[in-house]
């Protein structure tokens, strides 16, 4: 701030006014933009402070928006009044800064002042009144994103340490935190002036300990006295063979809370030392029933035995000491009754907003399809069998949706071998005879080719035309699908992502279908999805051979309606899978041999090779050579995402008919790849694979009634490849290795790069609280059924709250993964 604002006085008193009228109105009071007063106030502040202070266009822009606050929505001018507010106080701050006040902050020395004022970030005036914390403080916490004593609320500690009891050195463990004591035995300064590193000897008679702190600036020797008492919290360790804690908390006095208590441990904030944090969170926490009410209806939280918001918001600050170890244990790991109640509300509001967004799609209209009852038999009877229980259900379930004048939105979940395919076929064969066409996009060129050559014959029975459109097709060809999409004659366009360019354009879509759809983004979705005609949007199935653990389900497609197909189709053997060594290579390729001998078809899938599909397709290729000359060249077949198009077809094509018995392959054979003969499935190198991975691959034989086998060659000298592996091993049940997998390795994790865009929660963890999640969505759900737009029996405050978790970015993070 430069010292020199002209009118300091001026626009200090014009602060006053407007801070005044603004709580005024806040409370409910008149609406301050129809005073003159504040209107002059608002311009001059408007005007002088341009130069004086970085957030001068902000208050510009309030002071537009209170121009005419009447056209904002009610909800919505209080958060611009709130706002601000907290921009002026931030501008007051600025000018007392210009004119030299002080700051009552007293931060720990080691926070060297600050060569340079720091620029303001607002905060809510609310911060100031809690213990310790002034405007400099204020200003740091809310540069983190804690502008408000109820930020500092929802702001939970990183961990809990236990530090209630004090162990005696004699009994310290390296690699533990603890409390301890010792009288100071010596104090010792070395190092350079900038670097100075301190260390105390602590003894407690034949015992001792050492504190150390590296790398300060400003070491403070002079808090301890030799022979004085000393209380210290940390991490054990040794260090040069002796007991030791690096840069302990220390207590020197008597009546602090930093030990004595299981005691909160939060994130650093900088600029602000860890106690001023721990006792403004601690006070803002005793303040819990004044600062937030509880927008969650009381018989929900009662159904579910919640506690109430404010409690718990309390104790995830003050946990309370008489804690038995059980109840430790489930604080320290996050599922204390407190913590779960926030878990809970985070779940929930994501789940309303989830809702909430369908009920607004739910506006938009698409062209209802009518299927007859035997939908599901007809497709069933083309394709030459009868449909399962599950796929029976599937197809009417999609059959009511389609009959709706709303798009159908609805996410088909089957295990691999499942069956998708034959509902795709129902509900397209609905579409065209309804008059739409269909358009079914897979996310590999392999696949949609199988599609094609399935249910091109079957339509053509029918008079229906297929089309196939991907995008390395002869351009002769696709200029032919293309005209037939866009003249109508086409009734189901199987194809890539090259289905929606914009260059496609169909004559009257009315159901998109997408495979695999974990293959795709959530913009390539809808990408499909808004070539609808003539304002209607069309209906929408999508289908996951991945199986989604149903917990990470719900989160990533709250919006989604869910088929299950959870029963294979009859007369499947199960696949015995086995796992080797590499050295153990050869007696698996004799079982190959076997195989072939009895007229069966394997598969071999080389490694994938550090993410470079290069180095898969080289890897690939010398296998292949490899097993050639074991098999013989005209029965061994190349198969990878980088060979022409003729070369694929003929690969493909000839181990569909039975011509190659063993088909050398990369990935490309991962997702839907059906070929009932081949009965063995053979993967190198398996630990470079991800469990999901794996089942999928496996996924590819066991599709006839042949026993099939699935082997893995690995390396599991890990243990965790070790347990992947295992998992794979132990169950043929896709739900299940998907839930081992998220335990392994987590849900950021899951389906690897691709779905990066799953959701992160801020209190919420998937491994541990799939429970309440499925409350939530339970609870959220039926609240909606009974009150849709939140606005009866005290639905308000709900509303409030989930506007301001969007706001504070806690909404539904992220989009779908898709
Ligand atoms: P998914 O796409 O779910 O992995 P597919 O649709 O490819 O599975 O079906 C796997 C195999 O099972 C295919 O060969 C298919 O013809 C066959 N199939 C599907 N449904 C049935 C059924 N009801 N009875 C017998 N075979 C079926
Ligand atoms: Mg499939």
């Amino acid at each position: 701030m430069t010292g020199s604002t002209p009118d300091l006085a001026e626009m200090a008193r014009a602060l006053r006014r407007l801070r005044g009228a603004l709580s005024t109105a806040l409370a409910g009071g008149e609406d301050p933009s129809a005073s003159p007063q504040v209107r002059a106030d608002l311009s001059l502040l408007r005007g002088a402070s341009d130069a004086a202070w970085a957030g001068a266009d902000k208050i510009a822009a309030f002071a537009a928006a209170m121009e005419d606050p009447a056209s904002l929505p009610g909800v919505n001018r209080k958060v611009v009044i709130a706002r601000g507010q907290r921009l002026l106080l931030a501008l007051a701050m600025a000018l007392d800064d210009a004119a030299g006040a002080g700051d009552r902050d007293d931060d720990e020395p080691r926070a060297e002042p600050a060569p340079k004022p720091a620029p303001i970030t607002p905060f809510d005036a609310g911060l100031l009144e809690l213990d310790g914390v002034g405007p400099k403080t204020a200003s740091r916490l809310a540069s983190r994103g804690l502008a408000s004593p109820v930020d500092l609320l929802y702001w939970l500690p990183r961990r809990y340490d236990d530090r209630r009891r004090i162990t005696p050195i004699r009994e310290l463990v390296p690699g533990a935190r603890a409390v301890t004591r010792g009288s100071v035995e010596r104090v010792r300064e070395f190092g350079p002036r900038w670097r100075r590193m301190l260390e105390v000897v602590l003894r407690d008679g034949d015992d001792a300990i050492s504190a150390n702190w590296f790398s300060n600036r400003r070491p403070r020797s002079d808090r301890f006295e030799v022979g004085a008492e000393v209380v210290v919290a940390g991490l054990v360790s040794r260090y040069k063979g002796r007991l030791q804690i690096a840069h302990p908390i220390v207590v020197t006095g008597e009546g602090n809370d930093r030990v004595g208590r299981i005691v909160p441990v939060y994130a650093e904030v900088p600029g602000v030392a860890g106690r001023v944090v721990e006792k403004a969170v601690g006070c803002a926490a005793r303040r819990a029933a004044q600062l937030v009410g509880d927008p969650v209806p009381r018989d929900l939280l009662a159904r579910r035995g919640l506690e109430p918001l404010d409690r718990s918001l309390t104790l995830v600050h003050l946990p309370p000491d008489d804690v038995g170890a059980e109840l430790l244990a489930a604080w320290l790991e996050g599922s204390s009754p407190a913590q779960r109640r926030l878990v809970y509300d985070e779940f929930f509001y994501i789940q309303l907003a989830l809702g909430l967004r369908r009920r607004q799609e739910a506006a938009v209209r698409a062209v209802p399809i009518l299927a007859p009852a035997d939908l599901a038999d007809d497709a069933g009877r083309l394709l030459g069998f009868a449909p399962t229980g599950a796929q029976r259900r599937a197809v009417a379930e999609i059959a009511a949706d389609l009959a709706r004048g709303a798009p159908m939105r609805r996410l088909l979940q089957g295990d691999v071998g499942s069956g998708k395919t034959m509902v795709a076929l129902a509900a397209a064969l609905a579409a065209a005879r309804g008059g739409c066409q269909a358009a079914l996009m897979a996310p590999t060129e392999i696949l949609a080719e199988q599609h094609m050559r399935n249910l091109e014959p079957v339509l053509r029975r029918l008079r229906l035309r297929a089309v196939l459109h991907i995008g390395e097709a002869r351009s002769s060809s696709r200029r032919k699908s293309l005209a037939a999409i866009e003249a109508g004659t086409a009734d189901l366009a199987i194809g890539t992502h090259a289905l929606i360019q914009e260059s496609v354009r169909f004559a009257r879509l009315g159901l998109a279908i997408v495979d695999e759809q974990h293959r795709f983004g959530v913009s390539q979705r809808l990408g499909l999805v808004g070539k609808g005609r003539d304002g209607t949007s069309p209906h929408l199935l999508v289908m996951t051979a991945t199986p989604i653990p149903r917990t990470l389900a719900l989160t990533v497609h709250g919006d989604l309606d869910f088929s299950i197909l959870d029963e294979l189709p009859p007369g499947r053997t199960p696949i015995a899978t086995s796992l080797w060594a590499h050295d153990e290579r050869d007696l698996v390729l004799d079982r190959a041999r076997d195989a072939v001998g009895r007229g069966e078809q394997v598969y071999v899938v080389c490694p994938v090779i550090e993410e470079s599909e290069k180095l898969d397709v080289r890897a690939a290729e010398e296998a292949h050579a490899e097993l050639s000359a074991r098999f013989g060249a005209a029965r061994t077949g190349l198969l990878h995402g980088r060979l022409p198009p003729e070369q694929r077809d003929a690969a493909m094509g000839g181990f569909v008919r039975g011509e190659i018995a063993v088909l050398v392959t990369t990935t490309v054979v991962e997702v839907g790849v059906d070929v009932p003969n081949a009965t063995m499935m053979i993967i190198e190198d398996a630990q470079r694979f991800g469990l999901a991975q794996l089942h999928q691959l496996r996924g590819r034989v066991g599709r006839g009634e042949r026993p099939s086998e699935c082997h893995l060659i690995a390396d599991t000298t890990s243990p965790e490849a070790a347990a992947r592996l295992e998992a794979i091993v132990g169950t043929l049940d896709g739900f299940a290795i998907a839930e081992a997998d998220l335990r392994l390795r987590g849900p950021g994790e899951l389906y690897g790069r691709r779905q990066s865009g799953l959701p992160g929660f801020r209190f919420g963890d998937l491994r541990r609280d799939g429970e309440l999640l499925l409350w939530a969505r339970e609870d959220a759900l039926g609240l909606l059924a009974a009150d849709p737009s939140l606005e009866r029996d005290g639905h308000l405050p709900l509303r409030e709250e989930l506007r301001r978790r969007i706001e504070a970015g806690d909404g539904p993070v992220g989009e779908e993964a898709g």
